[in-house]
């Protein structure tokens, strides 16, 4: 079992479509893929169609959770495969968030080995899985944390925009203290985002990723691409939403460098 964090602290720059697609490719080539969605937000619990937590018109967040989410793993110490649900791709297993994990972060604060709750918690499941990809919410706080405890790999997704590398000295900074607890823990790859070919900007910014990152930066460089930005809403992964899709393509062609970069 490969175990990857796929992180950014920077909001909207790909994470969550990026597990969920990444997740759906590799699937879809016959690996057996958990996706763990750590973000309160639980943009790809809702993406993968996971809508129970709607299903309840009254039902507000000081209620109780109608169903089982990460929360339950991490604050409640239930186990992953106690809570994990299938989804409409075969293959593909999600561990889905929930609001309540908005404060799980305060209430890790005063648990005992609180950074390594996720990496206690995934070494039941080890074999049972080819992948794990964990989305992590916009910050450095304890769950990102506690995410980079458990991977072995850091995925970091680049927005081809302005500003792109700012902020990204701090992550790199934070994997190496992480590395003081979990010293596995390596830059698995660089995945460039939202790529515009009609900017001047997205090239230099693919340029200067290269240059930066060397090897690490994957070949297949994500295009902006409005099928992946609509295919959530659907709950549907871009394979069923838009098989023919340029996104599509480009998520199918990084799940082959990726099976090839951590299997060979
Ligand atoms: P993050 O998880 O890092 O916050 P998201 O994956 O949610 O980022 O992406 C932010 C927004 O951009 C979402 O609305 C998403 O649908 C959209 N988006 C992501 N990747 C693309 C892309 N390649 N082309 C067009 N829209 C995209
Ligand atoms: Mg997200």
């Amino acid at each position: 079992m490969k175990t990857f964090v796929i992180a950014n602290q920077k909001g909207g720059v790909g994470k969550t479509t990026t597990v969920m697609n990444l997740g759906a490719a590799l699937a879809n080539k016959k690996k057996k893929v958990l996706v763990i969605d750590l973000d309160p937000q639980s943009n790809l619990s809702s993406g993968l169609g996971f809508t129970q937590q709607f299903d309840k018109q009254s039902w507000n967040s000081t209620d109780e959770a109608p169903y089982k989410s990460i929360y339950d793993v991490l604050v409640g110490g239930d186990s992953i495969s106690s809570v994990f649900v299938t989804t409409s791709t075969p293959n593909l297993f999600l561990v889905p968030s929930h609001l309540s994990l908005a404060g799980a972060e305060i209430e890790m604060v005063n648990m005992i080995s609180r950074e390594t709750l996720l990496k206690n918690k995934l070494k039941e499941i080890t074999e049972e899985y080819d992948y794990v990809l964990i989305d992590c919410p916009p910050s450095l706080g304890l769950l990102t944390i506690n995410a980079l405890t458990a991977a072995e790999r850091l995925i970091i997704p680049i927005q081809c925009e302005y500003f792109a590398l700012e902020g990204l000295g701090q992550l790199i900074e934070t994997t190496k203290l992480i590395r003081g607890v979990n010293p596995s823990l390596k830059i698995g790859g660089v995945v460039l985002t939202m790529y515009d070919s009609r900017t001047k900007l997205s090239e230099s910014v693919v340029k200067d990723v290269k240059e930066f990152f060397k090897d690490v930066a994957f070949e297949s460089v994500v295009p902006r691409n409005v099928r992946l930005s609509e295919s959530p809403s659907h709950g549907k992964t871009i394979f069923q939403y838009d098989d023919k899709s340029t996104g599509a393509m480009a998520y199918s062609k990084l799940a082959n460098e990726f099976i090839k970069r951590f299997e060979d």
